[in-house]
């Protein structure tokens, strides 16, 4: 474990192996699932760049001098922070250049070609990369292209095709993995998020190697919104009306702001990719525990064999693609009623199937 950081080993190695042999790139954009620690990997690098008693070839921040003091609190000077302001889904171009009245006096861009104030780095994190505008990437470019000397820009996002190619195409990427279970389970110790080590294994063993998803699992009213989805996701009683106007309650019980109805929604497209997922596994004759869909739900899935399994993948693929338009900002009843509908016609011919037996 590198400075409390649980399981990116191979990317400690990567920026040691750069930093030593003084090849360090510029701008790098972090890339894995949300909520395996990209932020706090982030955060841990430019602490060790930043650090007044660091060798300068390795990552060892000292954690006592007045940088990693200030990093402490993210208030270093020759640190710039931005991710999604609050209540909106798209980075604005005055995050970067500044707003109108300010344009290249202001925003990321201009602060990160300043001279550093205590050090010989300055360091920029954007969180949210999905989540950047074309503007807001054009914006980008003369700092991808010419990063000033002693600059680290780290974007961070959740995957390569969710990415502008104008961005894709000056960066350094680096692939993140989601974390093993026992590292999951430490972090839910260590952040007193349980106190249970069998619980913290338990969750861990649900979460697809993300903090995030674990947190969700033990989150009650989503354990209970998974129930709902576990049994009415099921081909030989689907109704896709019925589901439709139940999970557009779900969304609207989550709160008015259009960033939590957003995180309710992709919450429902991927526990029931999960479901899917499972079931997959189940048909296949791979045993999986921890993720098997529940009773009725099951049988309902098995009894089908394996004829079913090309359904099931579509299935899967129309609740990745969910997810992909939920990033592009479709109306969310409406997307929520087609991927419904979708659903209820790849069932259909299990529906025929089940009704001859
Ligand atoms: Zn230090």
């Amino acid at each position: 474990m590198w400075h409390g950081i649980h399981g990116h080993d191979s990317v400690v190695q990567r920026f040691s192996q750069g930093l030593a042999s003084g090849r360090l790139g510029s701008c790098y954009l972090f890339l894995g699932p949300a909520g395996i620690g990209k932020h706090t990997f982030a955060l841990k690098l430019a602490q060790a760049l930043l650090c007044q008693n660091a060798s300068g070839s390795s990552l060892d921040p000292c954690g006592s001098c007045e940088a990693c003091q200030l990093m402490a609190s993210t208030n270093h000077p020759d640190l710039d922070l931005i991710g999604l302001p609050a209540g909106k889904n798209r980075l604005p171009v005055e995050l970067f250049i500044g707003d109108r009245d300010h344009r290249h006096q202001e925003g990321l861009c201009h602060n990160i070609s300043l001279r550093p104030r205590l050090g010989s780095h300055r360091v920029a994190i954007v969180d949210d990369a999905d989540c950047l505008t074309v503007e807001s990437s054009n914006s980008l470019l003369k700092t991808l292209e010419e990063p000033p000397r002693g600059a680290i820009l780290i974007l961070i996002g959740t995957s390569r095709s969710r990415q502008l190619p104008t961005i894709l195409s000056r960066i350094q990427i680096v692939p993140f993995n989601p974390l093993p279970v026992e590292a999951v389970a430490s972090l839910l110790i260590e952040q007193q998020i349980v106190s249970d080590p069998t619980r913290a294994h338990e969750l861990a063993q649900h979460s697809h190697g993300s903090l995030s998803r674990a947190l969700e699992f033990a989150d009650p009213e989503l354990g209970a919104l998974r129930d709902q989805l576990h049994s009415q996701l099921q081909p030989t009683a689907f109704d896709s009306v019925r589901l439709a106007s139940e999970l557009i309650a779900q969304v609207n019980q989550a709160g008015k702001e259009a960033n939590v109805r957003r995180q309710r929604l992709r919450a429902i497209f991927h526990m029931s990719g999960d479901l899917f997922r499972s079931v997959l596994r189940a048909s296949s004759g791979v045993s999986d525990d921890h993720n098997k869909p529940q009773g009725k739900t099951l049988q309902a899935w098995i009894r089908q064999g394996e004829s079913v399994q090309g359904h099931v993948l579509a299935a899967l693929d129309r609740c990745l693609e969910a997810e992909q338009q939920l990033d592009r900002n479709a109306n969310q009843a409406t997307l929520l009623e087609c991927w419904l509908d979708d659903l209820a016609e790849i069932f259909s011919p299990m529906q025929d199937a089940e009704s001859r037996v």
